[in-house]
């Protein structure tokens, strides 16, 4: 049996899982690589660990580091874990539409968190981007990763979630879709495969109120507007993204995401998080154009962070996603009818 050093050694090398049920009516057999299996709930233990590994070649990191980044609250967990591990601290700025979950995970690590507004242009100066950069320039020893400006975010994934992929599937693999949020996983991923394989195809998802789509499609940026699926999309072009490996971008929205993520948890097992879903609606839409063919769908991050939200019955009620709560189970049910 193997034994890490530290917890940082156990990311990557995540399963990947057959869909069974949820893609039953889609002529493509489609295969999701499970990100919620990282050690720190997410696929952005990857960057982290990542960008550790490179600024200890620089011999960046000394005991007065501070890491100071702006996240939607994977990275900003994958940075606490690392500051926890190493000793040094940690400082995130998130936008408050962010689950109550992701803020209260990362105040466990140690981490300083500074929760900032959703509803503001990336430019303002209360904005989680400008807050993290000011934060920055103001703590002495702090390094700020910036990941949707670095490009050490898809060289992370080119290194490491590419040719898990790769290998998982023997390279036997048409299409690999992925939300983008940074489009660190997108861009990595894809310029990996399409070297192994220029004819895979890379099909970006994007929630409605973001810019990607029509960035993509249309070459202009749209107004952006706030939307609830967390960790994918963007309101300006971040500079992570590569749009020369990327095929496609499909528009998805709240209620569709949330749904289909349901249905992961319900009908395959898996306790995965509401961009998870987005991801998987993204493959069923596309999943005709490769009749028999192969679809891997990237799943980030864990329903844990998201009970309180889109996997409680009386919020998607609340929010018009669903017409009444969920009963459990006609199996359960019928259980507790035969017990009573
Ligand atoms: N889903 C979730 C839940 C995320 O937190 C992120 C990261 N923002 C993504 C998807 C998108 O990954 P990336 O930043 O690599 O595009």
């Amino acid at each position: 049996m193997k034994v890490y050093d530290s917890i940082l050694e156990a990311v990557g090398d995540t399963p990947m899982v057959r869909i069974r049920s949820v893609s039953k009516q889609v002529p493509a057999e489609i295969f999701a690589k499970l990100e919620f299996m990282n050690p720190g709930g997410s696929v952005k233990d990857r960057l982290v660990r990542y960008l550790l590994e490179r600024y200890d070649e620089a011999g960046a990191l000394t005991p007065d580091t501070v890491l100071v980044e702006n996240s939607s609250g994977n990275t900003g967990a994958a940075l606490s874990m690392a500051a926890a591990v190493r000793g040094i601290g940690c400082v995130v700025t998130i936008p408050d539409k962010m689950s109550t979950e992701k803020i209260a995970r990362m105040r466990a690590f140690g981490t300083r968190v500074v929760v900032a507004p959703t509803a503001v242009a990336a430019d303002a100066p209360e904005s989680y981007y400008s807050q993290a950069r000011r934060i920055a320039e103001e703590t002495p020893g702090a390094i700020y990763p910036d990941q949707y400006n670095n490009p050490l975010n898809a060289a992370a994934h080119y290194a490491s979630t590419g040719p898990e992929i790769w290998e998982q599937t023997g390279g036997r693999i048409d299409a690999f879709v992925c939300g983008i949020g940074t489009g660190g996983t997108i861009s990595g991923v894809g310029r990996y495969l399409k070297e192994r394989d220029p004819s895979i195809r890379v099909i970006g998802v994007d929630p409605e109120g973001s810019v990607f789509h029509d960035q993509f499609h249309h070459g202009r940026l749209s107004t952006p507007h706030v939307y609830q699926v967390e960790g994918i999309g963007e309101d300006y072009l971040v500079e992570a993204v590569d749009f020369s490996v990327i095929d496609d971008i499909i528009r998805v929205d709240d209620r569709s995401s949330f749904l289909t993520a349901r249905r992961l948890v319900r009908e395959e097992g898996l306790l995965c998080g509401g961009s998870s879903g987005a991801a998987m609606w993204g493959a069923l839409q596309v999943a005709d154009r490769f009749p028999g063919g192969r679809i891997v769908v990237l799943l980030p991050d864990s329903g844990n962070m998201y009970l309180s939200k889109f996997l409680d019955d009386d919020w998607m009620v609340r929010h018009g996603h669903l017409a009444a709560p969920t009963a459990a189970t006609p199996q359960a049910m019928a259980a507790v009818a035969g017990a009573e």
